[in-house]
C-alpha cells in the first residue's frame, strides 16, 4: 500500500543535531573513536540527590497520571523560581511538559496557523524552524552573523523585519547555537517593537542558569511584556537531565488554556515521578554551580586552542556552544570533519547561518583538546 503523508510532515527534515549525534554513535559502534561535539547535552551525570528523589518518588507510588498541567507542588515551585527572576505567574499560568521542546511545540501550535509570520534571530536553534513550518507559518529571519551574534547592533534589521503582520518572535538568550547573551538594551529594543506591532514573544530561557559572569534578564520582566511573553525553561541543561524529559512554560492564562488542550490530548502530562525529581532539582544549587564552572573553563580552553590555530570566534557568555567560522560549504566541512578526523560538529546552515560549524563544548577538556588537535591535523582549521 502507498501511504499519503501530510504536507505538514513533508515540509521538515529530522532534527540535524540529533541526526549528527546518531551518525557519531553509529561510527562509534563500528569501532571508531569519535569526539562528539555535536549534540547539546551536558556530559555530567544527573546530580545524585535528584536521582534519589526520582527513585524515592517511584517507591512512594508516584507512578500514575498527574493533573495534565503538572503536579501542583511543582507548579508552585516553578512559580517561586520565576518570581525570583521577576516574573509573576500563578500556577494556572504554568504547564509542565516532557521537555522544553514539547513546550515550544504546544505554544507554536496554539499561536501559529497557515500563513502567519514568525520571526527568528539567526542562527536559531534547529527546531524553531521545523515547528513553525509544521504549523504552516512563514519564516522571516534576521541574520546576526554580521554583528558577532549580538542583537543590540542588529536592532535596525529586526525593526525592518517586523510589521503588524508579525504574529510571533522567538528570542533565545543565552543562545543555542552562539552562546550570546543579549544585552538589556537589546531586549528593550525587542520590547518596543513587540508593543508597537502587537507581537507575542517566546523567550526560550533554557540556558539561563548557564552563564559566565553575566546575569541575563528575563524578557517578560520588561514593562509592557508580561501579557505578551511566553517564558520557556526546562531541566535538561541546568540539571543535566536531558533524558528525564522535563520542562515548562509560563504565559498569559488564555494561551495556557488553549495550549493546555493540546497538552492534554497529546502527552496527557509529564511523567509523575520525574516531576517529583524536578521538585528536588529546583532546590539544587551546588552541583549546578560546579557544572557551570566547568563549562566556563572549557569555553576558555576552546577559545584559546582555536586562537592558537588562528581561528577567531565570538566568545560565548552562556550555554555551551560556539560557532566556529569554517568553509562556505559548511555541510561539506562537517561531513569531512566527521569522516576524516572523527570529530562531530553541526553545520551552521542547520541553524540558518552557513559558513560556520557549531561546537558543543559540553565534553571533557581531554576530548576537547583531542578534537581540536585532530581537526588541525586533518587540515580543517
Ligand atoms: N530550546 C533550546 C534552545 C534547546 O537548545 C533545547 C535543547 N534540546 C530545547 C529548547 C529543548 O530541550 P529539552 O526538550 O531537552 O528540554
Ligand atoms: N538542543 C540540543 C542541541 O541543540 C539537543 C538536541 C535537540 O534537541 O535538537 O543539540
Amino acid at each position: 500500500m502507498t501511504m499519503e503523508f501530510t504536507d505538514r510532515v513533508s515540509r521538515v527534515e529530522p532534527s540535524a543535531t540529533l541526526a549528527i549525534s546518531a551518525l557519531a554513535t553509529e561510527l562509534e559502534n563500528e569501532g571508531a573513536d569519535v569526539v562528539d561535539l555535536s549534540v547539546g547535552e551536558p556530559d555530567f551525570p544527573t546530580p545524585e540527590n535528584i536521582v534519589e528523589a526520582g527513585k524515592a518518588a517511584m517507591d512512594a507510588g508516584h507512578t500514575g497520571y498527574t493533573t495534565s498541567a503538572g503536579i501542583l507542588e511543582l507548579r508552585e515551585a516553578i512559580a517561586d523560581k520565576l518570581a525570583a527572576d521577576g516574573l509573576e505567574h500563578t500556577t494556572d499560568e504554568i504547564i509542565v511538559t516532557p521537555g522544553a521542546k514539547q513546550a515550544l511545540y504546544e505554544i507554536v501550535q496554539a499561536l501559529v496557523e497557515d500563513g502567519d509570520e514568525v520571526v527568528l534571530l539567526d542562527p536559531a536553534w534547529v527546531s524553531y524552524e521545523a515547528m513553525v513550518k509544521m504549523a504552516g507559518g512563514d519564516l522571516t529571519r534576521v541574520d546576526l552573523a554580521e554583528t558577532d551574534f549580538q542583537l543590540e547592533p542588529a536592532l535596525d534589521d529586526l525593526e525592518a523585519a517586523v510589521s503588524d503582520e508579525t504574529e510571533l518572535l522567538v528570542v533565545n538568550s543565552p543562545s543555542n547555537p552562539t552562546g550570546a547573551v543579549y544585552s538589556d538594551a537589546a531586549l528593550e529594543g525587542v520590547r518596543d517593537l513587540a508593543v508597537e506591532h502587537d507581537i507575542t514573544v517566546i523567550s526560550d530561557e533554557i540556558y539561563k542558569e548557564i552563564t559566565y559572569g553575566v546575569e541575563p534578564t528575563s524578557l517578560g520582566t520588561l514593562e509592557g511584556m508580561a501579557d505578551r511573553t511566553v517564558t520557556v525553561n526546562g531541566f535538561s541543561k541546568a540539571y543535566s537531565m536531558t533524558g528525564w524529559r522535563l520542562g515548562y512554560f509560563a504565559g498569559p492564562e488564555d494561551l495556557i488554556d488553549q495550549a493546555g488542550k493540546l497538552h492534554s490530548h497529546s502527552v496527557s502530562s509529564a511523567v509523575n515521578f520525574v516531576q517529583h525529581a524536578g521538585l528536588e532539582a529546583l532546590e539544587t544549587e551546588e552541583p549546578v554551580a560546579e557544572m557551570v564552572d566547568a563549562f566556563e573553563d572549557r569555553r576558555d580552553l576552546v577559545v584559546d586552542l582555536l586562537d592558537d590555530h588562528g581561528v577567531d570566534v565570538a566568545e560565548p557568555e552562556g550555554a555551551f556552544y560556539m560557532m566556529v567560522p569554517v568553509d562556505d560549504d559548511d555541510q561539506a566541512w562537517c561531513e569531512g570533519a566527521i569522516e576524516d578526523a572523527h570529530v562531530a560538529t553541526v553545520p551552521g546552515s542547520a541553524f540558518g547561518t552557513p559558513g560556520y560549524a557549531r561546537i558543543s563544548y559540553a565534553a571533557s577538556a581531554e576530548r576537547l583538546e583531542e578534537g581540536i588537535e585532530r581537526l588541525a591535523e586533518e587540515g580543517y582549521l
